[in-house]
This record gives C-alpha cells, structure tokens and sequence, in this order.
C-alpha cells in the first residue's frame, strides 16, 4: 500500500517538492502513465512503474480548467483512458495529439474534435460531447481515488483498495474476457458498454423521450438482455455462431452467457474464440440494429453470420501467430467449429 500511496501522491499533492522533483527528472514533463519501464532511477521508482496497471482504474481525473489531465492516456470520462477505448490509431482519427491536454482538446466554446465517419465511435464521441467544456475560469483539475465501483473520494483509503484489489474488484470479473490480447479494440469498446449497459437501447432511450422498440424483430422494449441474445434475430446469430463452442452451455440469457465466458473451460483456442467470438458479435449485432434505426442498411441472420465468421478469421489471420507456436492451430479450430 505504502507504493499505491506514493503513485497516488504524485496525482493529489502537485504542489509537494517530491512530486515536482519526480516530475523534472524522471518523468521529463512526460505523462506518468506513458514514461518507459526503464532502468533510470531508484528500485523504488521502478516498482512504481510496474504498479501503473493495477493503479490507473483507481485515479479519476476531475475536469477543471483541463490544463493538467492527459486526453489521452488519464481516465476523465469514467469509461478508462481514451487510447486504451480507441486505440493507437486515436490520435489521427480524431486529429487530437498524443501528448494533448483535456483543454488543448477543446476552445472555449466546444470541444476541438474532428467529425469522424467511424462508426464505432459514435458512442465514445457522444460521451466527450456530454462533457462539460474545460474552462479556465474553474480553477485547476484535480484528481479522485475510487472507493469502490462509482465512487470516489479525495485521499486513498486502503481497506478499500485492498478490498478491492483482492478479493472482489468488479472489472477482474470481466477483465479477462475483454482485455486479452486477439480482440479487437471497437468490438471490445462496445462489448464492454454492453456489460456495463451503457448502450443506448431503446429502454435507455424511452427516459429522454425517445420510443423504440427492437428494429431486428419488433419487440416492444430493446433493452440490453433483449438484443443479446433473447431477441430471436440475435439468437439466431449468435447460436450459429458459438453453439458448437459453448454446446449446452448456450442460453438467450445475457448474464448466464457471461458467466459461461467468464468460467469457459476449454482449451487455449476455444478460450480465445469464444471470447473474440462473442465481442465480434455483440458488436455487429449492434452495429446491425444502429444500421436499421439510420436506414443505413439491412442483412438477414444468415448473411450477419457470415460477416461476422470473415471478420473473426481475418482477425486470426492479423494475429501472426507464427510468432506464438501454439496458436498455430487457432485458424484450423476456428473452421472446425465455425458456422458450416
Ligand atoms: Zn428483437
């Protein structure tokens, strides 16, 4: 606890000489979170450095002026860092560089972020969009610790960091089953929203007003458990899918289907694939209804399946995994249990 303390002092003390020293000479003005795992400086130091990926879920950027927080790589919106979300190729999508501020993403009047015809970062735009503009005028961000899921306060606690680190820290829940290293970053972006439903089904969309019910089959209430995978489309979809996978493990129920990710005991291949498997899904299926709701485009159950098994092998194909031996079988597994 005593290293969580030091990173999270270099966030809520800016003014102390130890931070300012740490910042001069090791970090160079450079971003905490972006500074290489080199050997400069003491043991301590280092052993900071390899804490970065326990600590960040725990360091809430609070927008005030926007001078300080990193848009990029610090966790301002409550969604994670933004190159994490978006990936590397961000920065040119949304013409924001790399070593931005939060208020040099912004003028005074709103944010500086260029239209993008990406699709998949409808969502993620929509939550900058909501976010209030950094003003000068509001004094200087700051920084929260998070006390548990949705919480936060000013200074560190550690029964409840422990807690949270040991023994039931909500995203390990899920943590793997998103954040391994063959997905792919927008299909994980939306699958992660899914879990958290944060998409806007119609069900979320009815408290603003809006009506609207299932575009895929015409069942009154969307609502997250309904489009993956109770709705007979997305059932369909997704049981030509993983069926073969998950064999009687397979259900229309979203939580069941999650934990059944989450405890799948398969081998190595079939863990990977039911995981890429199911974000690919999920996110065309989304994809799917956003497509019918702007018109934009129509595929039948069976014509979604054989876009989502091409975009699943060029993924394995991506993976280069001459370089993992025993990957190697992943592309053969996958045509043993895809969809005939
Ligand atoms: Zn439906």
């Amino acid at each position: 606890m005593f290293d969580l303390s030091l990173i999270w002092r270099l966030f809520s003390a800016p003014e102390s000489l130890w931070v300012a020293w740490v910042k001069r000479t090791l970090l160079r003005n450079e971003s905490f979170w972006i500074a290489p795992n080199n050997t400069q400086g003491s043991r301590i130091w280092r052993k900071l450095l390899k804490l970065r990926i326990f600590t960040s879920p725990f360091i809430q950027g609070i927008v005030r002026n926007g001078q300080t927080i990193s848009f990029w790589h610090e966790n301002w919106l409550s969604l994670g860092k933004l190159i994490d979300i978006i990936g590397d190729a961000g920065p040119r999508l949304l013409v924001i560089p790399l070593n931005a501020t939060v208020s040099d993403a912004s003028t005074p009047t709103g944010w500086r972020i260029r239209r993008t015809r990406m699709r998949h970062l409808d969502t993620v735009l929509e939550h900058i969009r909501a976010h209030p503009i950094p003003n000068a005028a509001n004094g200087p961000d700051f920084y929260l610790w998070r006390i548990e899921a949705g919480s936060y306060k000013d200074r560190i606690s550690s029964p409840h960091t422990w807690n949270q680190l040991r023994i039931h820290h909500p995203p390990v829940q899920w943590w793997r089953l998103l954040w391994f290293n063959h997905g792919i970053p927008r299909c994980r972006f939306i699958t992660w929203l899914a879990i958290r439903n944060r998409l806007s089904t119609g069900v979320r969309m009815r408290r603003w007003g809006a009506d609207q019910a299932c575009v895929l089959c015409g069942e009154r209430d969307e609502s997250r458990d309904h489009l993956f995978f109770a709705c007979p489309y997305s059932f369909t979809v997704w049981s030509d899918l993983a069926g073969r996978l998950l064999r009687n493990r397979q259900t229309p129920d979203w939580t069941d289907t999650v934990n059944s990710i989450q405890t799948f005991q398969g081998d190595r291949l079939d863990t990977i694939l039911i995981r890429l498997v199911f974000q690919v899904t999920v996110y065309y299926l989304w994809r799917e209804q956003n497509s019918r709701i702007h018109r934009s485009g129509f595929y039948s159950a069976s014509q979604l399946v054989r876009l989502i098994d091409k975009v699943v092998r060029n993924r394995i194909t991506s993976l280069q995994y001459h370089t993992d031996p025993k990957l190697h079988l992943l592309m053969q597994r996958w045509f043993t249990v895809a969809p005939p």
